[in-house]
């Protein structure tokens, strides 16, 4: 029996690639200009890091983790998200005692036992930063224009910014019992997850897709910030009106996880199913703490890759183009291919992407295979030309000839290329 691959997983093969290393690239690219370094943690930690770390009555935690014990009796669970492993990790090295921020990112696979569907897989990755070591708003601000940044550079259109505060833990308690006594009359009104959301995390109802229609009237969470709250909110903004990114306010929006204070915000965009949220993030002032750290705040997002991917798809993005060959190096007979072995050799040394035959095919079969790779240049060794010392350069798209000296072959190859590139 032929094995598969395990229900909500991928396989990302080699012709679909190139769109995966285009938009990490681009994550890449902006973490530089904004001054992000990588940092890269296990992809499993304890599970109580992701319980105190995630919260308790999350969907992550209560019903999406991969929890296994291992050998050793420990539970161990594979990363459902990024930032609580990151700040284990700024905690465990004492990142903190470093005198400027720790602008920190991460790429890579994330695991969450979830319903199979479009945009929605059991292993999927996520492009996050974690930015701590300070409250300044202008912080969380730059956090929101990466991730706006990095949708625009990969050339996504109709991405939105959604903003909130949820305020502090204080606050939330406060305006919890607010919106409880707004909800309880409607109770029976609201679907199931509404319904166990208000004993357990009330303020997740407003979130709910289905109910909206009854939130009508609701508090906002925006009329109980105190006045800190409120001039963090206003500072926040004024920084990404300084930066020209658009925004809207969304004051029902609350993150998943539970440890957010202040900021909230998502990128949202339609094109992925009934799914239209691609990342999210917001400040966590609480966390470091909770996790057994010095009271350091931070702030943070994350941003689903295969979402991005998708809506790259959907909205059939033109990707900056590659070519799998610059120079298919042509050996005709036994010497021959071993000079091929050689010049093949000495030109991925001067930097070019390079294929040859391996089946001691005739002419005509390595020249179509020289178009199959797209190659601009082919370069043909024969017995004959080789004993003179000499080699023929094919511009593949013309079809021009012209013979060089072996000697100057490498040379002529790179010029020949440049004079394609200026064309
Ligand atoms: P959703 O409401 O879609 O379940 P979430 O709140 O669980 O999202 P986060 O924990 O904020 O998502 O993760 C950030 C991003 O990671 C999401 O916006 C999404 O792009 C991506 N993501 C989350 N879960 C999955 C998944 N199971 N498969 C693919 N991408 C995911
Ligand atoms: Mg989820």
């Amino acid at each position: 029996m032929a094995f598969q691959k395990a229900k909500g997983t991928q396989d990302l093969l080699p012709a679909a690639i190139g769109t995966w290393q285009y938009v990490e690239a681009a994550a890449r690219e902006l973490c530089r200009r904004y001054g992000f370094r990588e940092i890269r943690t296990p992809m499993f930690e304890s599970t109580e890091l992701y319980q105190r770390g995630v919260g308790e009555t999350t969907d992550i935690v209560e019903k999406e983790m991969y929890n296994f014990e291992d050998r050793g009796g420990r539970s161990v669970t594979l990363r459902p998200e990024g930032t609580a492993g990151t700040v284990r990790a700024y905690v465990e090295n004492k990142l903190y005692s470093e005198p400027e921020v720790a602008k920190l990112y991460y790429i890579g696979p994330m695991f969450r036992y979830e319903r199979q569907q479009a945009g929605r897989y059991r292993q999927f990755h996520q492009f996050g930063i974690e930015a701590l070591g300070a409250l300044d708003p202008a912080l969380d601000a730059e956090v929101i224009a990466l991730g706006y940044d990095f949708f625009t550079s990969v050339g996504l259109k109709g991405v939105r910014v959604e903003l909130n505060s949820v305020g502090t833990p204080e606050i939330r308690a406060a305006f919890r019992e607010r919106l409880l006594a707004f909800l309880e009359p409607k109770r029976e009104l609201l679907c199931k997850d509404c319904q166990s959301r208000m004993d357990r995390n009330p303020l997740r109802v407003l979130d709910c897709k289905h109910d909206q229609a009854h939130f009508e009237g609701a508090p906002s969470i925006l009329d109980s910030l105190d006045e800190s709250c409120a001039t963090h909110f206003d500072q926040v903004r004024a920084h990404l009106d300084a930066m020209e990114i658009p925004y809207t306010i969304n004051s029902r929006l609350v993150r998943g996880l539970d440890y957010y204070t202040h900021t909230a915000f998502e990128y949202k965009a339609e094109g992925i199913g009934s799914i239209d949220t691609v990342g999210g993030g917001g400040r966590y002032n609480g966390l470091v703490a909770d996790i057994g750290g010095p009271d350091q705040p931070g702030v943070g997002l994350a941003i689903g890759l295969e979402r991005t991917v998708l809506l790259l798809e959907s909205q059939q993005t033109e990707l900056p183009e590659t070519t799998r060959a610059d120079v298919y190096v042509v050996g005709l007979g036994e010497s021959a291919a071993q000079a091929a072995t050689g010049v093949a050799k000495r030109l991925r040394g001067a930097g070019l992407a390079v294929e040859r035959d391996y089946g001691g095919r005739k002419m005509k079969a390595q020249l179509k295979s020289a178009d199959r790779y797209e190659a601009r240049l082919a370069v043909i060794l024969g017995e004959d030309e080789l004993a003179r010392g000499e080699a023929v350069l094919k511009a593949m798209a013309s079809g021009e000839q012209q013979t060089v000296r072996l000697t100057e072959l490498e040379a002529q190859v790179i010029t020949q290329l440049k004079e394609m590139d200026a064309q």
